[in-house]
C-alpha cells in the first residue's frame, strides 16, 4: 500500500546526517529539532502555535482536555472513521454522539450534525478523511451560533487547503479551534515511528496545551493541572524537519497518481472514483473508490491474487463497535456509513508510484471486470 523505504531513498543522505546530529547531541528528548520543526509546521501551515506531541491520538486527546468539559458534556464526530477520533471522546469522560457521513465526499453529514446539537453540546471534531475537506464554511457558522469549539482531525489531510467564499485560503487543520496531526509513517507527512502536533492560533489555549501535554507544568515541579507526558521524540523532529522540506511534492505526487486511477477507472461502470470538492484540495491519504454492485470483496481477492494489495478504511463503522455499543444506536441507525463500509476500497497510493506499477493496477481491475 504504501513505499516507506523508496521515498526515504531518496533522500537518505539529508535524513541520515539529520538523525547523525541528534545522536550526537544526547538531547534525546526536547532537542532544538523540536521547536525548529514546530516553527516549520507552523510557517507551512501559516498557524502561530505548533504544539508537538507523541502521536495523532493523544494530540486528539489533549485538544479536547484543553476546551475545559465536564463529564456528560456531549461531543459530535462521525460513525465513519477511524476510532482514535471517537475514542479520546470517551476517554474523558464525555459522551460521543455519532453522525452519519455524506456518501460523496465521506466528511461528516452537516444536516445530522445540526439536529444532533444539543445543550450539552460543546466541540465537533470534523474528520478530514482520505485527505480531503468536509464542509468547513457551514461547520464555523453552525459552531459559531451555538458557540461550540472545532477540533479538526487532520491526521489524513495535512497540506490540503480549504477556499472560502470571500476567495480566502486556509489550510485544513488551521480553521476550526484546534487542528490535530498524525505522523504516523505512512501519513503524507510521516516519521519513523510515533508522532503528532497540535495547532491553534490562539495563545491562551496554546498555552495550555503545551503545560496539558508536559504534565500540567509551565514550571518544571509545579502542577497546576492534570495533564499528560506526550512529548515527539528528538530524532522525530530531526527526520520530519527534513521530510517536511518535501511535503508539497509528495502530495503532487499522490495527486499525480489519483488522476492516473481517475481516468484510468472512470468508465468502469461499477466504480465510484472519489469526488472532488470545489472548496478544498486533495491530498489523497487513501484512492478510495466504491465499488457499487457488491463485488467489492471478491475484486480485492482477485487482486491480491496478483500480489495487488489493497484496504477497506473502515470495515466497521463506530456506532457497530462493541466498545461504542450504545441504546441510542442500532443496525441500520446510520445507513449510508453501513453501506459504504461494504463498497470502499482503498488502492495502493504513495509517493512512489510509477506508471508501470499504476497500469499493472488497473489493468488487473478492468480485467476483472471483464472476465
Ligand atoms: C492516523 C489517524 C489518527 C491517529 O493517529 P496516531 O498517530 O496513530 O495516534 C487519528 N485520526 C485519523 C483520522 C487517523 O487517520
Amino acid at each position: 500500500m504504501v513505499d516507506l523505504r523508496g521515498q526515504h531513498e531518496k533522500i537518505q543522505h539529508e535524513l541520515n546526517s539529520s538523525i547523525l546530529k541528534v545522536i550526537h547531541s544526547g538531547a534525546y528528548i526536547n532537542g532544538p529539532e523540536v521547536l525548529s520543526f514546530a516553527n516549520k509546521l507552523g510557517a507551512y501551515l501559516d498557524i502561530e502555535h505548533v504544539i508537538p506531541c507523541a502521536n495523532g491520538t493523544d494530540a486528539l486527546q489533549i485538544a479536547l482536555m484543553s476546551l475545559d468539559l465536564k463529564p456528560g458534556d456531549e461531543v459530535i464526530t462521525a460513525t465513519f472513521t477511524y476510532v482514535a477520533s471517537a475514542e479520546v471522546i470517551s476517554l474523558l469522560g464525555l459522551k460521543v454522539v455519532l453522525v452519519d457521513i455524506d456518501p460523496d465526499f465521506f466528511g461528516l453529514d452537516i444536516d445530522q450534525v445540526k439536529s444532533a446539537i444539543t445543550s450539552k453540546t460543546k466541540a465537533i471534531i470534523p474528520v478530514h478523511l482520505y485527505g480531503q475537506g468536509v464542509h468547513m464554511e457551514t461547520l464555523l457558522s453552525l459552531a459559531s451560533e451555538y458557540d461550540l469549539a472545532i477540533i479538526e482531525d487532520t491526521a489524513q489531510s495535512i497540506g490540503a487547503s480549504y477556499n472560502f467564499t470571500n476567495g480566502s485560503m486556509k489550510m485544513l487543520g488551521t480553521i476550526g479551534t484546534i487542528g490535530c496531526t498524525s505522523f504516523f509513517p505512512s501519513k503524507n507527512l510521516g516519521c519513523m515511528g510515533d508522532g503528532g502536533a497540535i495547532f491553534t492560533k490562539d495563545a491562551l489555549l496554546a498555552e495550555k496545551i503545551r503545560m496539558i501535554s508536559n504534565h500540567g507544568q509551565k514550571v518544571k515541579y509545579h502542577h497546576d493541572l492534570i495533564g499528560c507526558n506526550s512529548r515527539l521524540d528528538t530524532i522525530q523532529a530531526a527526520i520530519l524537519e527534513v521530510k517536511i522540506k518535501y511535503l508539497d511534492s509528495y502530495n503532487i505526487s499522490r495527486q499525480k497518481a489519483a488522476t492516473f486511477y481517475d481516468e484510468a477507472l472512470n468508465r468502469l461502470e461499477s466504480i465510484q472514483i472519489p469526488k472532488r470538492r470545489n472548496e478544498s484540495s486533495h491530498v489523497f491519504h487513501q484512492y478510495t473508490i466504491r465499488v457499487l454492485d457488491g463485488s467489492r470483496d471478491s475484486l480485492a481477492k482477485f487482486l491480491k491474487k496478483a500480489d495487488i494489495p489493497t484496504m477497506i478504511y473502515y470495515p466497521i463503522p463506530l456506532h457497530s463497535q462493541k466498545a461504542f455499543v450504545s441504546d441510542r444506536y442500532s443496525f441500520g441507525t446510520f445507513p449510508i456509513s453501513e453501506k459504504l463500509s461494504n463498497e470502499v476500497l482503498s488502492l495502493p497510493m504513495h509517493t512512489e508510484l510509477d506508471d508501470h506499477t499504476q497500469s499493472y493496477i488497473v489493468n488487473s481491475i478492468k480485467e476483472f471486470y471483464t472476465k
